[in-house]
């Protein structure tokens, strides 16, 4: 994913050492090309898997997973942060932590879009310490379906998600892997390597 790549060097700006903002073309406007691409190499990635439903958690996963859901032609789903009075029962729920908020989140999806014949694909926008992967992970599981793998638009590789995840036995396929945010400074993984 050359052009993500780019976008993540080009326009991430850095905040502190540890959060990127992409909001020009991932968090708030959206580059719907580039989306269509990530949706297209997720379903590379994952077309051999049966997989019956994207899952992601609003608002940020929602562009690529809803195209990747586009590509696999299956339902994307996501995960509300607030119970809305038409659901009234029949609802997974958990407690996610935000990173970049610092606060816990109860999600909840409905138990009408989730069962036990799903094979899953969770999408996400980050991968930083696993919290949403995990908690969309615990969704999954109280419906009796299976998580297939987990794909992830940018992931800071400087921080614990990747082994939280994989030590939990899912499997993580990221298109961008950020491996250090240091000095206002965005460095991919593998940048550089190629002239040492
Ligand atoms: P985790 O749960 O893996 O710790 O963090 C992932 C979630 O937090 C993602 O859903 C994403 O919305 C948000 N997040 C984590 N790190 C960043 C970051 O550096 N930049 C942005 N824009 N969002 C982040």
């Amino acid at each position: 994913m050359e052009a993500l790549k780019k976008k993540v060097k080009e326009d991430g700006v850095v905040i502190g050492e540890k959060i990127l903002k992409v909001d020009g073309f991932l968090n708030h406007q959206i580059d719907a090309v580039l989306m269509y691409d990530i949706g297209e190499t997720f379903y590379e990635q994952f077309k051999d898997q049966g997989i019956t439903k994207i899952l992601t958690v609003e608002a940020s996963g929602i562009a690529p997973a809803i195209m990747a859901a586009y590509r696999f032609e299956v339902p994307c789903l996501f995960a509300k942060k607030a119970k809305p009075s038409t659901l009234a029962d029949g609802f997974y729920q958990t407690d996610i932590h935000s990173f970049t908020k610092n606060k816990t989140n109860r999600v909840i999806i409905s138990e009408e879009f989730l069962g036990e014949n799903d094979r899953v694909l969770i999408i996400d926008d980050f991968l930083a310490n696993g919290d949403a992967a995990l908690g969309l992970n615990r969704l999954v599981e109280q419906a009796g379906a299976e998580t297939v793998g987990i794909g992830i638009v940018v992931e800071k590789s400087f921080q614990q998600g990747r082994k939280r995840l994989e030590e939990a036995g899912l499997k993580v396929s990221s298109l961008c892997q950020v491996a250090s945010l240091q000095g206002n400074q965005v460095t991919l993984v593998g940048e550089g390597e190629e002239n040492a």
